[in-house]
């Protein structure tokens, strides 16, 4: 199979002064996932770090207006689609329960054969396209090997928990233990601005609620805490942002679909 080249691998679109995010239009809807890039005074943070199928690194540098300033990583949870790119990172935060995953990720390939059927028929029925034949309809560079491709693990060089603060020196936002999707899944939260990065826990897009450590009853506790803050705009894992109405719509449909 020879799939086209696009050198252009990662997107970025500014969300607002100090928020970008990146994406990997080339990936599966399923498997790509939104990194956000927050600028700071001091430090400047990257939520989530893709697939890894190209180097992040120079390119989150190129919408850096200052190179050299520290870098923190924070990863949302491991699922594949989060954590690709990680080792390319100095610094790498994520929860106390997802670290050894993070440190030694499960065996992934880029051939969608290799997902069960049960999960084919599972993204299916929540509403994805398809799967192709590969996790990517394009390559960064010719000659690129789909085959090459492999999860690398990258030992966390701190955690983070509930209650955390990150703070860039201007801009501060607390961690919340978000499980559900994910036993370790964080998510934060802006109270200046209102701003929840949702990770996996929630976007505009079908929910994935059954798979490898996810729990329904977890799940639903966390959109009910979510609905309860006093959230203006929501940065999803996947998909576009949204605001308060259609936050409080997903919860909704996730509580009465699930009966949970
Ligand atoms: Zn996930």
């Amino acid at each position: 199979m020879t799939l086209p080249v696009d050198a252009d691998w990662y997107r970025h679109e500014e969300l607002d002064a100090r928020t970008v995010l990146i994406t990997e239009p080339r990936v599966h809807p399923i498997f790509s996932a939104n990194m956000h890039l927050v600028l700071g005074r001091d430090k400047d943070l990257l939520i989530d770090s893709g697939m890894g199928v190209a180097p992040l690194k120079p390119f989150v540098d190129a919408q850096r207006p200052d190179p050299g300033k520290p870098l923190i990583l924070l990863s949302t949870h491991t699922h594949v689609d989060h954590i690709g790119a990680a080792h390319e990172f100095a610094t790498r935060l994520v929860h106390p329960l997802e670290a050894a995953e993070m440190e030694a990720p499960s065996e992934y390939s880029l051939r969608s054969d290799a997902i069960p059927d049960r999960f084919r028929a599972l993204f299916e029925e929540a509403g994805y396209e398809a799967l192709w034949p590969l996790l990517i309809d394009a390559v960064p560079h010719e000659g690129y090997d789909p085959d090459g491709w492999r999860l690398q693990g990258a030992v966390p060089t701190g955690t983070v928990e509930e209650g955390d603060v990150i703070d860039l020196g201007d801009w501060q936002a607390e961690v919340l233990h978000l499980p559900g999707h994910s036993p370790g899944q964080v998510g934060l939260f802006h109270h200046d601005s209102g701003t929840l990065f949702g990770a996996d826990a929630i976007y505009d897009g079908p929910l994935i609620y059954d798979g490898p450590g996810m729990s329904i009853p977890d799940y639903a506790a966390t959109l009910r805490r979510i609905a309860a803050l006093p959230v203006i705009r929501v940065h999803g894992g996947h998909d576009p942002a949204f605001g308060k109405a259609r936050l409080d719509e997903i919860v909704t449909e996730y509580l009465q679909r699930w009966g949970a």
